[in-house]
């Protein structure tokens, strides 16, 4: 049976993308039998990588007991983020950079977790312990995850790997990576193209917080007042996300990419958890200045778990 890779729902681009670098490094190991798939469609930065190095999207999968009885689990680790039966398959490995919560095995497996900026970064560092080499269009894949995850090194998730392999990876796949960088980044952050649910959910988390399902979505932006200009829509769309899911809360947390900063919209009871996480209140429009907050990894789960937890 075919051993399934798949990254987080609603996939980003280091998500779908470390799928396919991991299944390339378990075809080196000597496992030929690993299929990438994803818990999700490409959104419309990673369909800008895909179609920029020519690259058909994996296969969606809603489901993995139905086809095998064992996985391989990237860029993420918690179940409530994994495949809905993922409780029902074995999982034979995980590579990831998030912290470890509500992850249980029966069996022993292969477990590997740096607290660096990208999984495609902590796999290309694998390849090279391995003297595996990556192909061009891989790297460039893997390249496209990295910027994603760090802004193109300018997130505070950055970690001194990614700069490290960041080039090395953007010369084997013979890219500028400045300009590449740039255009994939802004290709995310159209948001005329998107629905109020695209915006909301499209990139959204759960995270068990204190007995709490807290959701989290990230949009990134060039221009905040896009954002602003639909805030009713959007409120109005996480509240039914919320209802409909059983969410205690959702947090929306909107990312100025090319300033560095982010507002935070919100829908439940719990809008003082927030206020108590960042220090600051919702103004009169019900909007959370978020100042130097670009990563929900490192600057808006942490804050808010302890809020919860006081
Ligand atoms: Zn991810
Ligand atoms: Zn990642």
């Amino acid at each position: 049976m075919t051993t399934l890779i798949f990254g987080h729902q609603n996939p980003d681009t280091d998500a779908l993308t470390s799928a396919m670098s991991w299944a390339e490094y378990q075809r080196q190991l000597g496992n030929p039998d690993v299929e990438a798939v994803a818990l999700g469609e490409p959104n419309d930065e990673t369909k800008f990588a895909l179609d920029y190095f020519k690259v058909a999207a994996p296969r969606v999968i809603k489901t993995a007991a139905n086809e095998t009885d064992t996985v391989m689990l990237v860029d993420h680790n918690e179940f409530q983020q994994s495949v809905a039966d993922i409780a029902d398959v074995t999982i034979a490995s995980v590579v990831d950079h998030h912290r470890v919560a509500n992850f249980k095995t029966a069996a022993p497996l292969f477990y590997r977790a740096e607290p660096v900026g990208s999984t495609n970064s902590l796999i290309y560092k694998m390849f090279k312990e391995k003297g595996f080499t990556v192909p061009a269009t891989l790297a460039g894949l893997m390249a496209s995850g990295i910027i994603s995850d760090t802004l193109l090194l300018k997130s505070p998730t950055t970690t001194p790997l990614e700069r490290e392999v960041l080039p090395e990876l953007a010369a084997i796949a013979g890219l500028d990576l400045e300009a590449y960088g740039l255009a994939m980044l802004k290709a995310g952050t159209n948001l005329a193209a998107k629905s109020d649910l695209d915006i909301v959910e499209g990139d959204a988390k759960s995270f068990e917080m204190a007995g709490k399902t807290v959701r989290i979505g990230q949009v990134n932006v060039v221009d905040l007042t896009e954002i602003e200009a639909r805030q009713a829509a959007i409120e109005a769309t996480m509240k039914a996300e919320a209802e409909q899911n059983g969410y205690d809360t959702f947090v929306l947390i909107a990312t100025d990419i090319l300033n560095s900063n982010s507002i935070g919209l919100a829908y439940g009871q719990d809008q003082d958890k927030l206020e108590a996480a960042f220090g600051a209140t919702f103004d009169a429009d019900r909007r959370l200045a978020l100042p130097g907050v670009v990563s929900r990894k490192k600057q808006v789960v942490p804050p808010l778990q302890a809020a919860y937890e006081a």
